[in-house]
């Protein structure tokens, strides 16, 4: 989560001046954080140079450079169907594969998509919506109602204690997998506040003083995850709504965890390598 490297610029167009074609990389995204490919076996970064033609009613936006070369976006419906010799892949699983300036376009890609999708009518009056030229926002020619993309902080906290992780289940997990204490920012908050809160629904347990470490851009459809650590001790009580077992974990005898690619294994790993126990 730490590694800077990549060569995404994330930038809002006025007004889009590149086709999607050789010169450029065209990201085709669909609310739900489907992205348009060739394969069902996908494993890398589109760069499809047909579909500003086929589907011309498409949103079009320009969201950034990548390696100096325009990111463009078509924005598809919800319910739009794949051409034939494409199939839309869920980039969930792709997370952990790319390097950092191909993941934050394509969260960014993702993002966007949804917003474009969730903000065509206006959500004071009903009026259609027009994109923006200007900046990266949808105006309502009405009422003059302005919707922005929309982040969603959300938290996820590394809570030891000594030689020990505190693990828990979430109903939505797959089976057998635990991962840190994590839930979405609530009105009014601070995330201090919000990573404190989470801890005692959760787990039962009360913490102080959470220290910020790293992010995760987590396009789901809208959320920014930002990892905290801190410390508590006592035994944990599972909320038994959204957590159903949780438990301290001795570093040598881990349950399942979540897989690379994520901010919660990168927070379980960072912790195994202060500890020696991996490079
Ligand atoms: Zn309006």
């Amino acid at each position: 989560m730490s590694d800077t490297k990549g060569s995404f610029f994330s930038m809002w167009y006025p007004e889009p001046s590149h086709l999607c074609n050789e010169e450029s990389y065209c990201l085709v995204c669909r609310p739900g954080g489907d992205v348009l490919a060739s394969s069902p076996d996908f494993q890398g970064f589109p760069e499809l140079t047909e579909p500003s033609k086929w589907f011309p009613e498409w949103q079009r936006l320009q969201i950034g450079t990548l390696d100096d070369k325009p990111v463009m976006l078509i924005s598809a419906p919800v319910d739009a169907l794949a051409p034939q010799g494409y199939v839309w892949v869920n980039i969930r699983p792709l997370l952990g594969g790319l390097n950092p300036g191909k993941l934050e376009a394509l969260c960014r890609a993702s993002m966007l998509s949804s917003w474009d999708s969730d903000n065509r009518f206006c959500g004071r009056c009903g009026t259609l919506t027009v994109q923006d030229l200007k900046e990266s926002a949808r105006t309502c020619p009405s009422c003059g109602y302005r919707s922005y993309p929309r982040v969603s902080p959300a938290m996820i906290v590394r809570i030891t204690n000594g030689p020990k992780i505190l693990l828990a289940h979430n109903r939505r997990f797959p089976r057998g997998v635990y991962s840190c204490v994590a839930g979405y920012v609530e009105s009014g908050e601070t995330l201090e506040q919000t990573v404190l809160r989470e801890i005692k629904e959760e787990v039962g347990l009360d913490a102080a003083s959470p220290r910020y470490l790293s992010s995760q851009s987590w396009p789901f459809p809208h959320s920014l995850m930002l990892g905290f650590e801190t410390t508590a001790s006592g035994e944990p009580e599972p909320d038994g709504d959204e957590i159903t077992d949780a438990g301290w974990y001795p570093a040598d005898n881990l349950p399942h965890i979540p897989r690379h690619g994520t901010i919660a294994r990168w927070l379980i790993d960072d912790w195994l390598k202060k500890l020696g126990l991996i490079m």
